[in-house]
């Protein structure tokens, strides 16, 4: 085996959700609760996210290599599970957070601080009439917020989003949905993309980097914000289900320069872990341990 991003043999084995050998009893409930999942009734839906992770193939191993930190699940549910688990877990479980539009964007607090990291680099853009693609969008908050200011250009927004909950959201918002599921065989060429809290979900990040490559203008940019699996993150147990990649700095930067995009611009920030475990309120400014990775690439 060899890590797909740097090349280096070695890695360490870490069961997800559980990184850690040490014994509490929220763990124990938690094991106990996925082998009695079948027993669990859908309507009790925190305990069912819990039980029933198991099921469409978020459980096993994560192989995290020695060197540059990227992880990766051991073994990746398959394309047909991961279609189930979107279509009918993901949103099903999170369905009352969707809001109304009413711009409702324009106070969403990750949104609009990702909006103002992206902006002055969106002004380098020459054209007039630009194509932002953000996928698995859910409110596309930072578009939304990026289109308000940049008035003196034509900003089309198009979305991927799997969740059926955000059509009428994004007829008011003028947003152009094109696939419900990445990837998909698009049209045309992007100048911007954006992606917050997605890349840790995809099946396979060859193909998914490969997508970027065809799709993107040249001289156009790309935003990733993933957890920040860097510091502490393993020395904890995080239930963070359903991630299949685990990145730090420098996997990140090197997994794009792979494919021929320069790094413009990475922060990391948030809360750290053991700030999230103490149920600290989560925060978007910059901390040198934090649990975000948020940075652009231009593709070259
Ligand atoms: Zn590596």
């Amino acid at each position: 085996m060899k890590c797909s991003i740097c090349g280096n043999k070695n890695f360490k084995k870490f069961r997800y959700d559980f990184h850690t050998n040490k014994f509490n009893l929220k763990k124990l409930i938690k094991f106990f609760l996925i082998k009695i999942d079948f027993f669990i009734p859908n309507k009790l839906i925190k305990l069912k996210s819990i039980s029933s992770r198991n099921r469409y193939g978020f459980s096993g191993f994560v192989n995290v290599c020695t060197d540059c930190g990227y992880g990766i699940l051991d073994t990746i549910p398959t394309e047909k599970k991961l279609i189930k688990y979107y279509n009918l877990e993901y949103w099903n479980k999170r369905d009352s957070t969707v809001p109304k539009f009413k711009k409702l964007y324009k106070k969403n607090l990750r949104g609009l601080s990702q909006s103002l990291f992206s902006l002055e680099i969106i002004k380098k853009l020459k054209s007039n009439n630009l194509n932002f693609l953000d996928i698995g969008a859910a409110g596309a908050w930072a578009i939304l917020n990026i289109r308000d200011k940049i008035t003196e250009k034509t900003i089309n927004l198009h979305t991927v989003e799997a969740g059926q909950v955000w059509g009428s959201y994004y007829q008011e918002a003028k947003i152009n949905k094109v696939s419900d599921f990445f990837p998909f065989k698009s049209k045309i060429k992007y100048d911007y993309i954006h992606t917050s809290h997605w890349l840790e979900h995809v099946r396979e990040i060859k193909s998914t980097l490969n997508w970027f490559r065809n799709n993107i203008n040249k001289g156009g940019f790309i935003f990733v914000e993933v957890p920040n699996t860097e510091f502490n993150y393993w020395d904890r147990d995080i239930d963070d289900t359903p991630h299949i990649h685990f990145f730090t700095r420098k996997s990140l930067e090197k997994l794009f320069k792979n494919y021929n995009f320069e790094i413009v611009k990475m922060d990391v920030l948030g809360p750290s872990y053991l700030e999230l475990n103490s149920k600290q309120p989560i925060h978007h400014n910059i901390n040198p341990t934090g649990v975000y990775l948020r940075a652009i690439f231009k593709s070259k």
